[in-house]
């Protein structure tokens, strides 16, 4: 059941994923025998056993950054399902990591409403340990820690896109130590994170899953309709959850800096020559626009710059853009606040400044020249 997930992704939907659990999970011997975690039996906790609990927490080792720099021990894990061995009770880790069991055997594993990792190198991790202590995922080789990693970094992407998303990517499978080194993607039903080989790191990290992650948002939010804004899209929010302009970092042959400046005239053109680095380099337009608005917000003293740059930029999704000067034309669109883009938006100075700076078109207050 779960190779048939892993080769045969593109069909179906993600509920079909869901199903497949389901459906090993009523199967499925006693927890013991390999990821039985996943296969949690459904009965949730009662809020007064819940409190009765001790506190426990889950913690994993992970790529921050990349994974050619130094990865972050004990980093807390929300978004798992931690699941107690003799009564089958789950329950699902919070924002720190935190979780009430009672106090005995428990079992987690990195499946939960954020994503569902499927490891193509072999078994899922899983982690055993006791209600009151806390469970560690300590991925000491690159296999395991891609699994920790991929799974921290979407939850980090589904928790940053959920107001406008609600559940339209819950349980996203994530295949992770994929073959093919360099190239993840999204299938249009899964994201895939190859292993290392070739040059390349492993692309379970930061910037390359929250930029595939982006592609999956913009397919759910009425389809991609242009490549260079979706990969844009991706590097933006990329960009927004790690801070940082370069996506994806330590990645030879493929890092775009959104902070060096490019002009949408250079690329206006850009469907004479699909080639896929071409996308790339177009959409470093949209990324360069929305660094250049949180560069602009935070000199500005605008309270929470990346607070408001994310409302912005994801406004502007929901709209399910054309093309990027449509993209950026709806961010005027999500930042108004009276139906009348003549008369200004707030923003409107730190917004025009990012468009122009790219040279991209945008609409003009009524005053301006
Ligand atoms: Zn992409």
């Amino acid at each position: 059941m779960i190779d048939r997930i892993k080769h045969a992704v593109p069909v179906g939907l993600v509920s079909a994923a869901l199903v497949s659990f389901t459906s090993r999970s009523t199967s499925s011997p006693p927890p013991g025998d390999g990821p039985a975690a996943v296969a949690a039996p459904s009965r949730t906790i009662a809020q007064g056993e819940q409190d009765a609990a001790p506190l426990a927490r889950l913690v994993g080792t992970v790529w921050k950054a990349t994974p050619l720099d130094e990865p972050s021990h004990d980093t807390p894990l929300s978004g798992a399902r931690v699941t107690h061995l003799m009564t089958g009770q789950w329950t699902t880790t919070g924002r720190q990591g935190e979780f009430r069991l009672p106090d005995s055997e428990v079992r987690t594993a990195l499946f939960g409403p954020g994503c569902i990792i499927f490891n193509d190198a072999g078994e899922e991790l899983t982690d055993d340990g006791i209600g009151s202590s806390e469970l560690n995922f300590r991925a000491t080789n690159e296999p395991d820690r891609a699994q920790v990693s991929a799974f921290y970094w979407i939850n980090r992407a589904y928790e940053f896109t959920r107001d406008v998303m609600g559940d339209q990517l819950e349980y996203l499978p994530t295949r992770v130590n994929a073959d093919g080194p360099g190239n993840a993607f999204w299938d249009g039903f899964a994201l895939v994170l190859p292993r290392s080989g070739d040059g390349s790191p492993n692309t379970a990290y930061s910037d390359i899953v929250v930029h595939e992650y982006g592609h999956a948002v913009d397919a759910r939010l009425g389809g991609i309709r242009d490549w260079p804004y979706s990969e844009g899209f991706g590097d933006a929010l990329a960009i927004l959850v790690t801070e940082q302009p370069i996506v994806p970092r330590r990645f030879p042959g493929a890092m775009r800096d959104a902070s060096t400046c490019v002009s949408w005239k250079e690329y206006e053109n850009w469907n004479k020559d699909k080639r896929i680095e071409y996308r790339w380099e177009v959409g470093r337009v949209y990324s360069g626009f929305v660094w250049q608005l949180v560069q602009g917000l935070k000199s500005s003293g605008v309270p929470e710059p990346m607070l408001v740059a994310k409302r912005l930029v994801l406004g502007a999704a929901v709209k399910n853009p054309k093309d990027i000067p449509d993209a950026v034309y709806l961010s005027f669109v999500a930042a108004d606040d009276d139906g009348d883009l003549g008369n200004g938006t707030p923003h409107f100075a730190q917004l025009a400044a990012a468009a122009d700076s790219r040279d991209i078109p945008r609409p003009r207050r009524r005053d301006e020249k």
